[in-house]
């Protein structure tokens, strides 16, 4: 009997045969919308597709299949979203199963008494942050993927939203969680306010990108929710360094707005219409999320600060664009409407985002700006923005517009510009090459420069819950 057929002989045994997707159809249409976009416009025939997809909508059926998986090498890739962009569901051999968690999708419990949400792993984002909204509530992460992510890719890869410099990350969220080891044993992490009991097992979940675990249900916070009060403001700066500054600033005097964005004039030209800079200058927003009259006086700080430094106050009318438009990409990205431009214009954008301490971030800004276009001449537009602010530093969101000629070295050419921003960021100390897509299979050809000395700890946590190696191989630990 063929590998294929065992396996599928055995899942149907666990979850039913009509859990199982076989069919090459089938399993092609699934495929995740992230994996290669820009080839797949052009035809890309993948070189290893899974051997089926299992859709699992319990906790014991997950343990059923890990165990049989784990014992007979068969190697497993968790998926929910698929809205993963550093190709971390991309199928790296011939022994691979997708074990689609999307059917896992039952909200257990809204108790606004503890102000927590527990639910399984499938859960949209957009499902249950609309539901919470309707009771006057928020979940605080709401990233650009929020019409596509679901929760257990959202911890697993430890994202961050939009409002992260008010709420915090995915990591300041999640409050426990139930999961299910390689071997089939299931555990939980019981969602108490804080706990001093060694180490913080959350995190060995956290930012896992599912080499470690599956990830069966999450419990997170959840907050009161003010839209109508919120303050919002947008000025121009006379460059992008005033605009580090001036985050700087907002931050370490402790105020903190949930969006705080920076951008600068080529990002602003290519995605803000409506906003005209002078060459050089840079474009600033803020809003301030909080009940009451929290609002207008964090406002009144964030704005007194930005005068301070020189900005012109230009008022609401581009963040409420911002607002208006700020998921808009999802509609189209990795569908029929984007690969038909990716053809016409042979051009493809992509985004690469780091952090660093406030004393390096501006000399990390301005290296990467000089020498990866030298680098690598088929870049057409380079721009960039701050976009999650902390009171030790900031991210900044590069976006490569590359042509593209040879759609078949579509992910080495991009995979050039990252290594080209990566050169940089390594050579400092208090810098890192990811600040929150994850590491996936692209740049996991780096992690053990960024990680240094700490990189035999990861790997020693992979290799003690997974010794086999089934869990997604190659994403987050290099192959071999
Ligand atoms: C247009 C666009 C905008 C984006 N904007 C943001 C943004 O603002 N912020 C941000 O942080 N990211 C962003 N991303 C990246 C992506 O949306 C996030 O990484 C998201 O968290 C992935 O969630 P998902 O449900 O789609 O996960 P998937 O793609 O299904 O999986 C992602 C990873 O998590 C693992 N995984 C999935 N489910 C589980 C589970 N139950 N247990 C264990 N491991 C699991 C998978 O194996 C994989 O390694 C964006 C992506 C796109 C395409």
């Amino acid at each position: 009997m063929s590998l294929k057929n065992e396996v599928v002989e055995k899942l149907s045994e666990i979850i039913g045969n009509e859990n199982v997707i076989t069919s090459d159809e089938a399993i092609r249409i699934a495929d995740p919308r992230m994996v290669r976009p820009y080839a797949k416009a052009f035809d890309y025939k993948p070189e290893h597709v899974p051997l089926c997809i299992a859709k699992v909508s319990e906790t014991g059926q997950v343990s059923g299949i890990l165990k049989y998986c784990n014992e007979n090498d068969i190697h497993v890739i968790v998926k929910t979203g698929a809205s993963s962009s550093e190709d971390q569901l991309l199928v790296v051999d011939d022994r691979t199963i997708y074990l689609d968690a999307a059917p896992m999708d039952k909200i257990l419990e809204i108790n606004t008494e503890n102000m927590t949400v527990t639910m399984q792993c499938g859960v949209a984002l957009a499902v249950i942050e609309g539901k919470v909204n309707s009771m006057g509530y928020t979940l605080g992460h709401a990233p650009q993927s929020l019409p596509l992510a679901s929760m257990g890719g959202l911890v697993a890869t430890r994202s961050i939203g939009q409002f992260s410099t008010f709420y915090g990350g995915i990591e300041d969220l999640v409050c426990g969680m139930e999961g299910v080891l390689p071997n089939g044993e299931v555990f939980r992490i019981r969602p108490v306010p804080r706990r001093a009991v060694g180490p913080d097992l959350r995190h060995l979940i956290i930012g896992a990108e599912g080499v470690i675990a599956v990830m069966t249900e999450v419990t997170v916070k959840l907050f009161a929710w003010y839209p109508e009060l919120m303050w919002k403001g947008g000025y121009t700066l006379k460059d992008f360094e005033t605009g580090l500054a001036l985050v700087r600033e907002i931050m370490t005097k402790g105020y903190k707005p949930a969006v705080a964005r920076v951008y600068d004039k080529v990002d602003v030209d290519h995605h803000y219409g409506s906003v005209r800079l002078e060459e050089n200058e840079a474009f600033a927003f803020f809003s301030v999320d909080g009940p009451g009259a929290v609002p207008d006086v964090h406002g009144a700080a964030v704005h007194e600060i930005a005068l301070k430094y020189g900005a012109k106050y230009i008022g609401t009318k581009a963040v409420d664009h911002w607002f208006e438009n700020r998921n808009k990409n999802c509609d189209t990205i990795g569908t029929e409407t984007e690969y038909k431009k990716f053809r016409e214009t042979k051009v493809c954008e992509f985004p690469i985002e780091i952090s660093s301490s406030w004393d390096e971030i501006g000399d990390i800004y301005q290296e990467i700006k000089a020498t990866v276009p030298e680098r690598i001449p088929n870049i057409a537009v380079f721009g960039g923005h701050v976009s999650h602010c902390y009171v030790n530093g900031t991210n900044i969101y590069f976006v490569a517009s590359l042509k593209i000629d040879d759609p078949d070295n579509a992910h080495e050419e991009q995979y050039s510009v990252m290594d080209a921003i990566c050169d940089v960021v390594l050579k400092h100390k208090n810098a890192t090459i990811v600040h929150h897509h994850g590491v996936g299979k692209s740049r996991v050809r780096r992690i053990k420069e960024e990680l240094g000395s700490s990189y035999p700890l990861l790997a020693a946590l992979k290799n003690t819950f997974d010794p086999n190696g089934i869990m997604n191989p190659g994403c987050l630990i290099p192959l071999g």
